[in-house]
């Protein structure tokens, strides 16, 4: 009997061994064909000031469709696109799109750009920034790179000096995904970034420990300010999330509440939609006599 269980056992591991190798065979080649017609898509997401809920910008994010109508997330598909050597070139298309697309919008709405760790090694980030910022016209004040703390412990050396270079062009810097990395005081200090991204579980953890999750809400925003940062919440899906985040003085919010990543066909519609709630919102606030 005993035996037996260990061949199913055995059985079982093997097929679902032979169930993510094959998965990842799939994604390997959604990846190539994705790459090879160039059909990767960018979607926006909208950011918002936290005192008027005005509309300051978006973030492009990278997505690639699942064949049914559906999207793998990038959190799968993009080490892949590292490991297969692509990242580079879809990156820099990245770049081109998201500037290309935001020089359509009303001035001063800011696009951002994620960044791999891997578009710094060959050298040529730079060039490609400088090059999509005059092909589209967009001034290099509304570009606005985003970059992880992992990324500047590989190879703080070379990536901090193509950051400066960025910064020199006018282009910001923020710094993604606050808190999730080995908190780099260090970095944060040395380089001076444009503004501190939260990361989304500090947030969403305040639904669930309240008390705590609002003391280091309350620090990493303090934290920016001493810094001259400015700090964006991720993640915000509820009210309560907003009231307290706005009681703790973060300056912007990006999240479901406000608005899902979409098509850059969608953006006009969208930021209509939001200047027609301001408006109701401020007739409703004026004195009625
Ligand atoms: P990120 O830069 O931190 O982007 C924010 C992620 O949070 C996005 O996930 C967004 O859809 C998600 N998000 C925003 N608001 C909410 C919310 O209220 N609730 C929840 N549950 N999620 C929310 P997405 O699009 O899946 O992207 C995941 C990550 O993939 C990004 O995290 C970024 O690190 C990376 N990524 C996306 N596009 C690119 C790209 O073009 N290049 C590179 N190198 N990385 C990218
Ligand atoms: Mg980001
Ligand atoms: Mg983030
Ligand atoms: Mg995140």
């Amino acid at each position: 009997q005993a035996k037996m269980d260990g061949k199913n056992t055995y059985r079982l591991f093997c097929d679902s061994m032979e169930d993510t190798m094959r998965a990842r065979l799939e994604l390997e080649q959604r990846v190539r064909d994705a790459v090879s017609w160039q059909s990767f898509e960018l979607h926006y997401q909208p950011l918002l000031r936290a005192d008027n809920g005005t509309c300051i910008g978006f973030e492009a994010l990278l997505r690639l469709t699942d064949g049914e109508g559906g999207f793998i997330p990038p959190s799968s598909f993009i080490p892949v696109l590292e490991a297969m050597g692509h990242i580079n070139e879809v990156g820099k298309w990245v770049i081109e799109q998201a500037t290309a697309t935001a020089a359509l919008w009303p001035e001063p709405l800011t696009v951002s750009v994620n960044l791999s760790v891997r578009q710094f090694q060959d050298g040529k980030l730079v060039g490609y920034v400088r090059e999509a910022l005059r092909k589209s016209g967009l001034s290099a004040g509304r570009l606005e790179i985003e970059v992880t703390e992992s990324m500047l412990m590989e190879n703080t050396e070379n990536v901090s000096s193509q950051l400066r270079e960025l910064r020199s062009l006018g282009v910001s810097i923020a710094m993604d995904d606050f808190g999730t990395g080995y908190s780099s005081l260090g970095y944060l200090w040395q380089f001076g970034f444009d503004k501190l991204k939260i990361d989304r579980s500090f947030v969403s953890a305040l639904e669930r420990n309240d008390r705590q999750a609002r003391d280091i809400l309350d620090t990493i925003i303090m934290l920016g300010h001493k810094l001259d940062m400015s700090v964006t919440a991720e993640g915000i899906e509820t009210d309560h999330q907003a009231e307290v985040l706005t009681s703790l003085a973060c300056d912007h919010f990006q999240g479901y509440l406000y608005g899902r990543p979409r098509p850059a066909s969608e953006i006009p519609a969208f930021l209509l939609e939001g200047k027609r709630k301001q408006m109701a919102a401020a007739s409703s606030a004026a004195p009625s006599a």
